[in-house]
């Protein structure tokens, strides 16, 4: 019989189908998963940005999680864009007793400069998701934010990394693509351990919308397939920077990375 792993995404809708829910779906599919969503806020958008967010109520994304976790023998699931308090808290009741691997990527900003996070969210995106998350991915201006830090330093990113541990996640994945200079560099603190440099080439691109999304979901999908945390955060790499070679625009403003390569 064929099976896939069933890998899910807890996150907000993109209707230009570039970041969201939308990257989540296909870069699960693309690299052999089987995806299934709760969708914690709609957002109108294009390529030129975020016109209007709709957040459902926390009961009715608490409604979809419990729907999925009674059926489904999830292999793996991430967090996308959770938007409020009350749906990080609804949230993280459901995935307290969880026995899958969960990445959470704490989306909190649009590249096109729209706020996904309220700021009064951010204290219970701290006290209750940092804790449950196996792989923490934050990029560089998320992470300062978390830990207060400015962080410029390979020195930087290891007080960053052991602050963000300190608060309860086990590996954490301090992204580079907010760094300067031509070697793209994520540092992968493991459980207990110092951050490694896992160095990629950087792609010299506008079209990058979604590409946060795609990594967090290409490393939960490694990691329901059995890989270690080390070998999903490579493989997601290796994934996103194929993507990010084939991005293109569709709409008037940059694009995102493509997922059919
Ligand atoms: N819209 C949604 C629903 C998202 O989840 C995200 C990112 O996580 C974005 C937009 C932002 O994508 P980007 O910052 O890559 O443009």
């Amino acid at each position: 019989m064929n099976t896939l792993p069933c890998i899910l995404t807890i996150a907000g809708s993109d209707s230009g189908g570039g970041a969201g829910i939308q990257a989540d779906i296909k870069t699960i599919a693309m690299n052999g998963g089987y995806a299934m969503s709760v969708i914690t806020a709609l957002t109108a958008q294009n390529s030129m940005g975020i016109t209007g967010i709709h957040a459902p109520d926390p009961e009715f994304v608490a409604w979809q999680l419990r729907a999925v976790l009674d059926d489904f023998p999830l292999a793996a699931a991430k967090t996308g864009m959770l938007f409020s308090g009350p749906i990080i808290a609804a949230v993280c009741d459901r995935l307290a007793a969880k026995t899958f691997p969960l990445v959470v990527d704490p989306v909190s900003v649009s590249q096109t400069g729209h706020q996904l996070l309220k700021d009064d969210a951010i204290a219970m995106l701290v006290e209750r998701l940092v804790p449950l998350a196996d792989v923490f991915t934050p990029n560089r201006p998320e992470a300062e934010v978390l830990t207060g830090l400015k962080i410029d330093t390979p020195a930087d990113v290891r007080t960053a990394t052991a602050r963000l541990q300190a608060m309860g996640a086990k590996a954490v994945l301090l992204k580079g693509g907010h760094f300067d200079g031509d070697r793209m560099i994520d540092w992968l603190a493991l459980p207990g351990a110092e951050p490694i440099a896992l160095e990629q080439p950087r792609i010299d691109t506008v079209h990058t919308h979604g590409t946060g999304c795609t990594l967090s979901s290409a490393i939960a999908t490694w990691l329901g397939r059995g890989y270690g945390v080390r070998e999903a955060v490579v493989a997601a790499q290796k994934y996103l920077n194929l993507a990010l070679r084939a991005g293109f625009g569709p709409g008037r403003g940059a694009g995102p990375a493509n997922h059919s390569v």
